[in-house]
């Protein structure tokens, strides 16, 4: 996810900015793109200068603290990056059901798909404040779970493979929604983009991984 110049740089929207209306609004996906994601972009990567500096003086940083400034940084661009991969406009094909591995894998963890919108909903709206609701999956157990992300520390759950993630950091609704949060995570579900979640999971899975049993054994 670099630039191939050891540097981050921000991806171009998937969609036009206009596109996710009615449900995000063109201003608020300009303000969210253009704003919120290019300033992680643009922390990452003077932070990553700094390191360089630092090294090529000789002086020593404070390493907990760029550390977690790093990580809060570099998690947010790769957040959005998933965010905005994982939405399409309704008009051409996002929301609506699943089909493929991710609607057997979500069939068999959650009975039924209804269920695991419910589940997911419920995540996103007990978010207290800054973070996201992911769809992850753990190639221990070979299963989907549903984890929190506060703020943007992904670091917390190594190993595990970002399936789907749902912003419910208030920038990314309140320009639209003000306060009613459960009212964008409801309209969230018209603009999942099924294929490249389903696209992901095929991606862990390769060719020849099968999904488990719910109930089955690590
Ligand atoms: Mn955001």
């Amino acid at each position: 996810m670099t630039d191939g110049k050891g540097t981050y740089s921000l991806p171009a929207l998937p969609y036009g900015y206009g596109e996710l209306a009615p449900y995000i609004s063109e201003q608020l996906l300009k303000v969210h793109h253009d704003g919120h994601h290019q300033k992680y972009v643009n922390q990452a990567n003077a932070l990553l200068e700094k390191l360089d500096k630092a090294r090529a003086d000789g002086t020593m940083l404070n390493m907990k603290c760029e550390a977690q400034a790093l990580a809060f940084n570099v998690g947010g661009h790769f957040l959005h990056k998933l965010y905005w991969e994982n939405m399409r406009p309704a008009s051409s094909g996002g929301g609506g059901k699943p089909g493929g591995r991710i609607a057997d894998a979500l069939n068999k963890e959650f009975g039924s798909f209804e269920r695991f919108q419910k589940e997911f909903t419920e995540l996103a709206n007990s978010v207290e404040s800054s973070g996201w609701a992911t769809l992850v999956w753990c190639t221990q157990t070979m299963r989907p779970l549903l984890v929190q992300v506060k703020d943007h520390d992904l670091y917390v759950i190594p190993g595990f493979k970002v399936l789907m993630v749902m912003d419910v950091w208030e920038h990314a609704y309140y320009l639209d929604y003000k306060n009613e949060k459960t009212k964008y995570t409801s309209n969230f579900w018209n603009i999942v983009n099924w294929d490249m979640v389903d696209k992901r999971l095929e991606k862990v899975l390769g060719g020849k991984g099968t999904v488990a049993q719910a109930g089955g054994s690590p």
